[in-house]
């Protein structure tokens, strides 16, 4: 299995990137995310509970979001591998990730950090918010404490990937042709 993490802060382009890469290399694609904005539009529990951090900007509790993980995994086990985007967050998911992937007999091949300066971040956000329909890019102070949080909790999860030699930095600036073209020759050598 190849087992892709695409990494970088809110606006880098992790979920555009997925979905050309998903198609190119026969990946199933989860966004955490996305599955919890599925959830609060079909309003299920794990819906309404992660709606009450989403709007704020901050993270869903662990537990939670590795619950759900771990389901969305276990539905594509007969799979290519995945591209984890959106997760892990901090170094309990990351830990969480390692565990689950092992216990299915197969590991993290990479993690893959789209590198995009904060003020290209916040105004593609907002840009984004302009037609995304999503309240967490609509307003300016949630979107600063996304990018916020991303550096004091989940930016440090570039050590962790880089001490076991699996972290890749790609810069994320430019036409979404060329980054997907960057991003594919760093996993046509892994
Ligand atoms: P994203 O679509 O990745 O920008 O995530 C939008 C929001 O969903 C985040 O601001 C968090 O509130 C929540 N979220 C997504 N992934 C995670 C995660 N791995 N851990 C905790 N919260 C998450």
């Amino acid at each position: 299995m190849k087992n892709l993490v695409l990494f970088g802060p809110p606006g880098a382009g992790k979920g555009t990137q997925a979905t050309f890469l998903k198609d190119t290399y026969n990946l199933i694609h989860i966004s955490t995310g996305d599955v919890f904005r599925y959830n609060i539009k079909n309003k299920t529990d794990l819906g309404i509970l992660a709606k009450s951090f989403m709007d704020k900007g901050e993270l869903v509790p662990d537990h939670v979001t590795i619950d759900m993980l771990n389901a969305e995994v276990a539905k594509n086990l007969d799979s290519n591998g995945f591209i984890f985007d959106g997760f892990p967050r901090n170094t309990l998911q990351a830990d969480a990730l390692d565990e689950l992937l092992k216990s299915h007999e197969t590991e993290v091949s990479a993690m893959i950090a789209l590198e995009v300066d904060d003020e290209v971040l916040v105004q593609r956000l907002l840009k984004r918010g302009e037609t995304s329909g999503r309240p967490d890019d609509a307003n300016e102070s949630v979107v600063r404490n996304r990018i916020k949080i991303y550096y004091k909790q989940t930016a440090i999860l570039k050590n962790y990937y880089f001490d076991a030699s699996k972290y890749y930095g790609v810069n994320g600036v430019g036409s979404v042709e060329d980054i997907t073209e960057r991003l594919k020759a760093v996993i046509n050598n892994l």
